[in-house]
């Protein structure tokens, strides 16, 4: 072996090592918290997640979502990825389009974060939930990922309550079991999950703004849809979560601190509320009166 391929492969084997320290090496508190995180997390205009200030929200009708297939039952899996638990459904393909989305995309996993990462008016809830989809035009979602609009996630906020939520009991006693099993296996949930189940009934009604993943490499290529109704979790509920552990100890929270909102624009949509509808509705009127007029001046002359 000569003495530049003995250096090439000495070079191959630290940055292999590097790169695998750096996948580790990120947390959401001391020296490897967000203010720490590389890349795009730091020089990003376009980052996540935010604060909602409700009242500077664009009212809008963009369209309802659809959600196919998410009124399926699902076997899935769940790993502890020392960051979140994340769950992954099997079987046949899960789809949202609507929305005003340019595109259909497919659901790839969903996850948890523990407090809420987008506040509403400042107010943090307990717990958020991400279903992260990817563009189907492209391979996976890595792919997608590195292009614009190729990653839509919606977010499900959850409020503190005093009675637990059945419809997270399953995903909570698989939670229970991988919280000490770092990025080591795939545990599957003993029941089937039927996603529509995590989704807030009015699920028409919602928040949208363009930002990024609120992990590191924090990619600007995300349409945010934040769900406007709120779903319910009770504190011993919420406490399971926050004994997942991490790679070094208790993950006691997992949220990223707000990002500025820049130049962006967050739109509310409401059904039925149009600017475009509206003109069109008092110009139909205006029409209708000319006719009146039109019709009344007839008669009299
Ligand atoms: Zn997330």
């Amino acid at each position: 072996m000569g003495l530049g391929h003995l250096l090439m492969v000495t070079l191959t084997l630290l940055c292999t090592g590097l790169q695998a320290a750096t996948a580790l090496e990120w947390g959401y508190w001391g020296k490897y918290g967000p203010k720490s995180w590389p890349g795009m997390c730091t020089t990003g205009k376009k980052q996540s997640p935010i604060d909602i200030v409700t009242e500077d929200a664009i009212r809008i009708d963009l369209g309802a979502l659809k959600f196919d297939r998410y009124d399926f039952a699902f076997s899935g899996t769940m790993i502890n990825n020392g960051h979140t638990i994340q769950v992954q459904l099997h079987g046949v393909p899960i789809h949202l389009s609507g929305g005003s989305l340019p595109s259909i995309y497919i659901l790839e996993q969903m996850h948890f974060h523990w407090s809420a990462e987008h506040t509403v008016d400042g107010l943090r809830d307990p717990l958020e939930l991400h279903l992260v989809h990817y563009d189907n035009q492209y391979a996976n979602f890595s792919e997608a990922a590195q292009h614009e609009n190729g990653v839509v996630v919606v977010a499900v906020l959850f409020e503190l309550n005093n009675y637990d939520n059945p419809d997270l009991i399953p995903i909570l006693e698989t939670t229970k079991m991988v919280s000490h099993w770092v990025g080591k296996s795939m545990i599957p949930i003993r029941s089937k999950l039927i996603p529509l189940l995590l989704l807030p009934k009015d699920h028409t009604t919602y928040y949208r703004y363009e930002g990024s993943l609120t992990t590191p490499g924090c990619q600007e290529s995300v349409m945010w849809f934040v769900m406007t109704e709120k779903l319910l979790i009770s504190e011993t509920q919420v406490n399971v979560f926050k004994h997942v552990h991490s790679h070094n100890g208790t993950l006691k929270y997992n949220y990223r601190p707000k990002q500025e909102l820049g130049d962006r624009q967050v739109y509310h949509r409401l059904d039925g509320y149009n600017s475009a509808s509206s003109l069109y509705a008092s110009s139909m009127i205006c029409t209708i009166v000319n006719v009146l007029l039109v019709s009344l001046l007839h008669k009299n002359f």
